[in-house]
C-alpha cells in the first residue's frame, strides 16, 4: 500500500527512513519525495507491504512523523473511459493492460503516482488520488 511520510524541518536532516528499515527489517519503495531547502519540511511517498504496515507506520510515528495511507492511487472515471489504450503505453510501470474482452484494467499495486497517463487521457478519465 501507498503512504505518505510528513516530516517536519526539525527531523528532515535524520535519515528516518534508513532507520526504520533497519529497526523492522520491512523493504520500503520510496516512489517520490519532495523535501524543501534550506531546513524545510517535506513528504516522502512509499510503497509498504499491506501486513506490515501497523509495523512501519509505529516505528515512522515514534520519530516524530506522521502517515497518511493512500487508499487509490489513481482514479479511473469508468464513465469517461472509452478503453482507447492510449495510457497503456506511457506508463513506466505496467499498471495499465488490455482484458481479454479489450477493456482497460489497473493494477494500482505497480502505481508510482507519476502522473503520465493522466495527461496521456483524451477523455480526462484518469486523476492522480490525494492522500
Ligand atoms: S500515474 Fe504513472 S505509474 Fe500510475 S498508472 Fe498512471 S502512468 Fe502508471
Ligand atoms: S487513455 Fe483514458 S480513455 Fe483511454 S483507456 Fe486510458 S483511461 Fe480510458
Amino acid at each position: 500500500m501507498k503512504i505518505t511520510l510528513h516530516v517536519t524541518p526539525d527531523i528532515t536532516p535524520r535519515p528516518l527512513v534508513a532507520e526504520v528499515i533497519l529497526e523492522t527489517r520491512v523493504l520500503l519503495n520510496i516512489d517520490w519525495a519532495s523535501v524543501k531547502p534550506k531546513g524545510g519540511g517535506g513528504e516522502v511517498a512509499i510503497d509498504v507491504p499491506h501486513d506490515q504496515y501497523d509495523q512501519v507506520a509505529a516505528a515512522f510515528e515514534k520519530r516524530g512523523a506522521t502517515i497518511t495511507a493512500l487508499v487509490q492511487p489513481v482514479i479511473k472515471d469508468d464513465d469517461e473511459c472509452v478503453n482507447c489504450g492510449a495510457c497503456i503505453s506511457v506508463c513506466p510501470t505496467g499498471v495499465i493492460s488490455f482484458r481479454d474482452d479489450w477493456s482497460v484494467q489497473m493494477d494500482l499495486e505497480k502505481c508510482v503516482q507519476c502522473g503520465a497517463c493522466v495527461t496521456m487521457c483524451p477523455h480526462a478519465a484518469l486523476k492522480v488520488g490525494k492522500y
